[in-house]
């Protein structure tokens, strides 16, 4: 049976998918996003954070004995479990023994993921997971680049993919001042998003937030955002009037 690179699992998250949930985070991750909160998860190495190692690898049974603890509350809830990370996807074969074992007790599967993947691995997981949770970070690729290290060609082919598969997503934009945000742009993804809607159940615009900051110097990593990312609430506020244009069901949440 097949073990995967682990930093947590957390109980009871009412944020990575609908009702009461587990999170399973895997470590690993093949962007760099610049605001990116979870920095000790993107390397595959053993990193320590506060004098503890990050990530332990973790057998299929003992991950799936951890998470079906929780089974009645997902049932009660309409939760389930979500896979994040780091890239999830990047552990594939060990993702798919971990959500095959969970369908047999019939819960509801997301999978948490930025989708720069080869389109082989999100064939095979396809039909088992219930929910993607996937991020737009840019429709313009010069600043995906920028920004995360990596192109969205792939990105943007593999959410067409996932629409073409009819599945159901959730989509997540993040708003980050001066680096990925300007009200053009973010009617670009919008207008992309809307392109695909029967299949999104849900789109979160996501203001810039400090969470995190701290685990940098921590990680001794360089961390190159400043308060200037934060959006200001003349920006917030057209971010509110243009959202109004659109018949998705979009939430903002302003950044802190
Ligand atoms: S995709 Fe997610 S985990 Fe990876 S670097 Fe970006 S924000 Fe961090």
């Amino acid at each position: 049976m097949k073990k995967g690179l682990i930093s947590k699992v957390q109980r009871y998250s009412i944020n990575d998918g609908p009702g009461i949930r587990s999170t399973v985070f895997l470590k690993g991750c093949n962007l760099n996003c610049m605001w990116c909160s979870n920095p000790e998860l993107i390397d595959f190495s053993q990193s320590y954070l506060d004098g503890k190692p990050v990530g332990e690898l973790i057998s299929v049974k003992d991950v799936v004995k951890e998470v079906i603890r929780d089974i009645d509350f997902y049932k009660e809830s309409l939760g389930g479990v979500t896979f994040s990370g780091g890239e999830p996807l990047l552990q594939s074969d060990f993702l798919l023994e971990c959500i095959k074992l969970l369908k047999d007790y019939s819960i509801h599967i997301a999978i948490d993921t930025a989708l720069y993947v080869d389109k082989k691995i999100i064939k095979k997981l396809l039909p088992y997971v219930d929910l993607w949770l996937v991020d737009l970070k840019s429709i313009d690729d010069i600043t995906h680049i920028k920004t995360t290290n990596v192109s969205n060609k792939i990105i943007l082919d593999n959410i067409k993919f996932l629409y073409k598969n009819n599945v159901n997503m959730w989509i997540r934009c993040i708003l980050v001042n001066k680096e990925n945000y300007d009200l053009d742009e973010l009617k670009k993804r919008l207008n992309f998003i809307e392109s695909i809607k029967k299949c999104v159940k849900r789109v979160d615009i996501l203001g810039y937030h400090q969470l995190g900051v701290s685990k940098y110097q921590k990680l001794n990593k360089e961390y190159l955002l400043t308060n200037e990312a934060l959006l200001s609430d003349i920006q917030e506020k057209e971010v509110e009037e243009l959202i109004k244009e659109y018949v998705l069901p979009i939430y903002f949440e302003r950044g802190i």
